[in-house]
């Protein structure tokens, strides 16, 4: 069921903690996501930070996904995670910014997926190199993969200005224009790093140029783990969604 017209609209927390945040989130997002998402591998810059909840959390999402009829995408960063996502069922994976800047990463993910029907969204790498991120698009490409999307989440920056990643709206169009055929779908949490700029942002996008959202939504981001600042409270959630709607045709 699509709740915007010709948008994806993808939810959920930036990593799995609990059974019961995991259930309380999506049950109350449900009648406003396509896709959850959950991230159960985190690969944190810091060995110190939360790095998720793991294949414990695989049952769950597997049962999630029957009880909603909805389905789960998840972070992979090696192949053992693909084995494991496949096993226990989840048909959309997403490479992070951290893994799309690594060819041998990448390659050894793609090859692990020839000729799967798996739905494969690859972020733009962290840092700005072009080559890079059609690079990995194109791994994927040559193992037969057909069901491939971008995640655009702007790029790190050391002259940091509001947002938390350097948005680069230049490269995005670069992007669009070499790779017509690539659905690209916006992350407004983590280009932005924080809430509350994160309604404006979804708001004034050129609707032509991206297919779909992804949001980090957490049903206490007060107490979250990880990314605490940019994800969206439940009801923040909806008011984003709804507003999304009255502006679609
Ligand atoms: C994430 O989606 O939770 C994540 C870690 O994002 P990124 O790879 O864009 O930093
Ligand atoms: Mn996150």
């Amino acid at each position: 069921m699509v709740k915007i017209k010709n948008k994806l609209i993808i939810g959920g927390p930036c990593a799995v903690e609990n059974k019961t945040q995991l259930y309380n989130t999506f049950q109350r997002i449900h009648n406003h996501v396509d896709v959850f998402r959950a991230g159960i591998w985190k690969g944190r810059t810091s060995p110190k930070n939360y790095s998720g909840f793991g294949i414990k959390a695989l049952p769950w999402i597997r049962d999630i996904q029957k009880k909603y009829n909805i389905p789960v995408a998840i972070e992979v960063g090696t192949t053992k995670h693909v084995e494991l996502a496949l096993k226990y069922d989840v048909r959309k994976i997403w490479l992070g910014a951290r893994t799309t800047v690594n060819p041998f990463a990448v390659q050894e993910i793609a090859e692990s997926l020839r000729n799967t029907d798996i739905d494969i969204w690859i972020k733009n790498p962290i840092i700005s190199d072009m080559g890079l991120w059609t690079g990995a698009i194109e791994r994927f490409n040559r193992v037969g993969i057909k069901k491939i999307k971008t995640i655009y989440r702007g790029f790190y920056s050391e002259n940091k200005k509001t947002y938390r990643n350097e948005p680069r709206w230049d490269l995005l169009k670069v992007f669009r224009k070499r790779y017509a055929h690539i659905p690209i779908i916006l992350d407004p949490s983590h280009l932005s790093g924080d809430t509350k700029y994160i309604g404006n942002l979804v708001q004034n996008i050129n609707r032509e140029i991206v297919s779909g959202f992804m949001f980090e939504v957490h049903d206490n981001p007060n107490e979250a783990l990880s990314d605490k600042n940019q994800q969206l409270e439940p009801e923040e959630f909806k008011i984003i969604i709804n507003k999304l709607i009255e502006k679609s045709d």
